[in-house]
């Protein structure tokens, strides 16, 4: 008989991997609490546009890129929406008032970087190589087989980042550049471990993409998947309850009074979420738990939504990323008396002609910043406060591109209180939880539980975003098919083409 499985969220890791079981013969049903699947890939529509919510930047997948390869097996590849960033001109990034455009590519990008800074270049070069390095030191990165995530690795691997930096360059403002990338991982000079920013380096060097005209299609195409095999996705009904009976999970309760079983359980939400469902956490062991409860976030962030005048604003084949001097760029989140990292970006169309209809800002953003309104009504207080976030951050933009705001039709605004409450994520951390050099073990969360029949999957087992969930789906799925089920049949199926 099939063995069933029960996903709970019907976010990427979610949809991953019930795609993954699906196509091994899984039967699959995913519940999913909004009315729109896709948790990080949810889009939605303001002022007539399609704004995405937590999908801007993609890595993975470049020509054979992991997430590349993995959504080829699922047979979705070719029907992705993929929108290129400009090779050339990947990224601007400007600290204070020097702009340095990016592009992307190992070659290319050491030329670059060799041009702004000529005396570093051999410091650059061997820094390039240092992340290469650290990146094949994770042979899952590539779809290869791998054991243990922590063991065999290099002393540098756990080096904080700023050390790590330091090693190979001496110029503090070349320092500060090379870390640009930190708001996409949550990044903290003293703190994140130069294995995560080796990771991240290297995805947006081999060429990120966007998703155009909504990352929702993504979650569409592999919901396809999953039905494909006879299996369900079933939103708007959110997760209320986990039963188990002698340390096993029975059946989940969901919102509307329905009550689902299934052979095996993946909890693709937030631990500490799927603990609060539990009748039984107990079940789980209590340092396990305390060490789940304990481990802190990585930061949250406002975000503006921006419709522009139609012909005025050029659409940008690249992001750009700005902070006003070198040290906020170690310490990324943003208040009304720091203004810490503000990203830019121009979201490309299905058909992306030379304007851009919308722009999204993100801000990173401390949690402590929406505190008072945690648990109490969003009052005028509040709305005040997210206006004079915008206005900032409007500001900002005004600095870079001078009459940058009689430009803008019509923004709203989206606070850390608002990703807590889309995303069922705590503090509305946008990245999980915070990874740590000095005891990287501590927040990694492995995909097994001491719960037979319960599995984990998603950013908080080890690797936030497109590529790091999709691997850890992979991860999940073997978990449960058996190791080398899902690798193994990717890789026949690429050898038969
Ligand atoms: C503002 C923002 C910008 C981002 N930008 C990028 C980017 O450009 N590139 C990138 O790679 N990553 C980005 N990320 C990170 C990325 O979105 C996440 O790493 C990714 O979505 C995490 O996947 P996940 O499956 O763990 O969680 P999610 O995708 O959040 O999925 C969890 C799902 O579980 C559902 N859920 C929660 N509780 C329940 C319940 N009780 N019952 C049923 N369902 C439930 C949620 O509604 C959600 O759909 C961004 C995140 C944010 C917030």
């Amino acid at each position: 008989m099939t063995r069933s499985t029960l996903i709970i969220g019907g976010g990427i890791g979610g949809l991953f991997t019930g795609a993954l079981l699906s196509k091994a013969g899984r039967e699959v049903t995913v519940l999913e609490k909004n009315a729109v699947i896709g948790g990080g890939l949810q889009s939605f529509v303001r002022f007539g546009e399609v704004f995405d919510t937590g999908m801007h930047i993609a890595g993975g997948l470049h020509e054979g890129g992991s997430v590349s390869r993995i959504c080829a097996y699922l047979g979705i590849r070719d029907r992705m929406h993929l929108q290129s960033f400009d090779p050339r001109h990947t990224d601007t990034v400007r600290i204070g008032a020097d702009e340095y455009r990016l592009p992307a590519g190992r070659e290319a990008f050491v030329e670059a970087l060799s041009a702004y800074f000529p005396a570093e270049r051999t410091g650059v070069q061997a820094y390039m190589e240092a992340l290469y390095r650290l990146s094949r030191e994770l042979p899952l990165f590539e779809l290869q087989p791998s054991g243990s995530v922590l063991e065999g690795h290099s002393e540098e691997f756990f080096l904080p980042v700023r050390d790590f930096i330091a090693r190979y360059v001496n110029d503090g403002r070349l320092q500060a550049l090379l870390a640009y990338l930190n708001p996409l991982y949550g990044g903290r000079g003293e703190r994140t471990p130069a294995c995560i920013h080796a990771l991240l380096s290297v995805l947006q060097l081999s060429g990120p993409a966007r998703l155009a005209g909504g990352s929702v299609h993504l979650a569409m195409l592999l919901r396809e998947v999953i039905e494909a095999g006879g299996g369900r996705v079933v939103s708007g009904d959110a997760v209320t309850a986990v039963q188990s009976e002698r340390r096993r999970l029975t059946g989940v309760t969901t919102a509307s009074g329905r009550q689902w079983t299934a052979d095996d359980y993946v909890s693709a939400i937030h631990p500490c979420s799927l603990l609060a469902l539990m009748d039984h956490p107990e079940d789980l062991p209590k340092a396990y738990r305390s060490r789940l409860e304990g481990l802190p976030l990585s930061f949250s962030a406002f975000l503006v939504n921006i419709k522009f005048r139609p012909g005025t604003f050029p659409y940008l084949a690249h992001t750009g990323f700005c902070w006003e001097d070198e040290a906020s760029v170690w310490q990324p989140e943003n208040s009304l008396s720091h203004p810490g990292a503000l990203l830019y970006m121009t979201p490309p169309e299905e058909r992306q002609d030379a304007w851009a209809r919308k722009m999204i800002l993100i801000a990173p953003m401390a949690w402590e910043e929406v505190r008072p309104w945690a648990s109490a009504s969003r009052d005028e207080a509040y709305r005040a406060w997210k206006q004079r976030q915008a206005e900032v951050l409007l500001g900002r933009m005004e600095g870079i591109f001078p009459g940058f705001q009689g430009l803008v039709e019509a923004y709203d605004t989206s606070s850390p209180l608002t990703i807590r409450d889309y995303y069922g994520t705590r503090q509305g951390a946008i990245y999980g939880f915070m990874h740590d050099a000095s005891h990287l073990a501590a927040s990694l969360v492995p995909v097994v539980t001491k719960i037979p029949n319960l599995y984990l999957t998603g950013q908080n087992c080890s690797l936030h975003g497109l590529c790091g969930v999709t691997l850890t789906a992979v991860a999940t799925a073997e978990a449960l098919l058996g190791s080398g089920a899902v690798m193994g049949a990717l890789h026949q199926q690429e050898e038969r083409k």
